[in-house]
């Protein structure tokens, strides 16, 4: 799969749509790709930050985020580690953007 079908998938892979052959390609296209990676923290944040905003809840995306990765990748025992480690820097680095982003439009 390339970026293009990758990213297409995100949606689905938030949704917990996503299964055997094909979280599997997708899960390994997230190890090697930073492009697709930041696509899918970023989608992840605009989705889940904006509601939990709206309903005035406090949050840990970045955490939750990395969580949401590793329970799918325990489900097909993949590289988990690697996983975990790359999601936590890069989730709390857009996660701090995304904050001052909001905070400028209040
Ligand atoms: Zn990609």
């Amino acid at each position: 799969m390339d970026c293009k079908q990758i990213q297409r998938l995100i949606p689905a892979f938030l949704r917990d749509e996503l299964k055997g052959r094909e979280l599997m390609r997708f899960l390994r296209h997230m190890d090697t790709c930073e492009e697709c990676k930041e696509e899918l923290t970023i989608q992840y944040l605009s989705s889940e930050g904006i509601s939990r905003l709206e309903e005035g809840k406090t949050f840990d995306l970045d955490r939750e985020l990395t969580e949401y990765m590793v329970r799918a990748a325990n489900g097909i025992k993949r590289r988990r580690n690697y996983i975990l480690g790359f999601l936590t820097f890069e989730a709390a680095a857009i996660l701090i953007l995304f904050i001052v982003f909001i905070y400028a439009l209040a």
